[in-house]
């Protein structure tokens, strides 16, 4: 812990006082534009990657950056942060971000290590038809390229899900709301966002 008790006391001391007009404006309101559903993994810093501000995009992280098909009897935290930044905050767009070196991932590729993290397995169920998908073209390609298209095929696969809300159905049927599928690759720190209209992952912004 001494590294974030270091941390903590450098936001206090330094971090804070040179943003406090910032801070003091947030104190009983939020308004972020963009939801931004990406996994938990330890080397993605949404804030730093969209260079966004505290107050600016509402995030939900979880294993695999998983969006589960809306089941209201179901106690599932994301289908309520949805709810809430979709329905009650009115983000412009939500954001579904995978990654490459993805451990759910890497988890569906080899499913015997899940055997030992029951609740993971139950939760990546979700994934489970990108899995399918890429099977069904199989083809004779190394590990890195078949993780990063399961990673490619879940982004779309949890974009499909996110229809199934009820809040994102409505706003999208008054064409309020933008959903917005990416990859982030950690050691070239590139995002592609997929195109609709080419079908592919291409790299975001284009005049990079
Ligand atoms: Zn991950």
């Amino acid at each position: 812990m001494d590294q974030i008790r270091e941390g903590v006391r450098r936001f206090r001391t330094v971090v804070f006082p040179e943003k406090r007009e910032l801070y003091e404006s947030l104190a009983e309101k939020q308004h972020p534009f963009a939801l931004f559903i990406t996994c938990g993994d330890s080397r993605i810093e949404p804030s730093l990657l969209t260079g966004t501000t505290p107050g600016q995009i509402f995030v939900e992280r979880n294993p695999g950056n998983i969006v589960p098909i809306y089941d209201e009897t179901a106690s599932v935290g994301v289908s309520s942060s949805i709810e809430y930044a979709v329905a009650v905050l009115g983000v412009d767009d939500v954001i579904v971000c995978g990654h490459s070196a993805c451990g759910a991932m890497r988890a569906l590729l080899h499913p015997e290590v899940l055997e030992k993290v029951p609740a993971t397995a139950h939760w990546l169920k979700y994934a489970q038809p990108a899995v399918q998908q890429l099977e069904r073209h199989r083809q004779r390609e190394d590990e890195s390229v078949r993780l990063k298209k399961l990673a490619h095929l879940n982004v779309l696969e949890q974009m499909s899900n996110l229809h199934t809300h009820p809040t994102v159905a409505e706003r999208l049927k008054r064409g309020t709301l933008g959903i917005h599928g990416w990859f982030y690759e950690i050691h070239t720190g590139t995002v592609e966002a997929f195109n609709p209209e080419t079908k592919k992952f291409e790299q975001w912004p284009h005049d990079l």
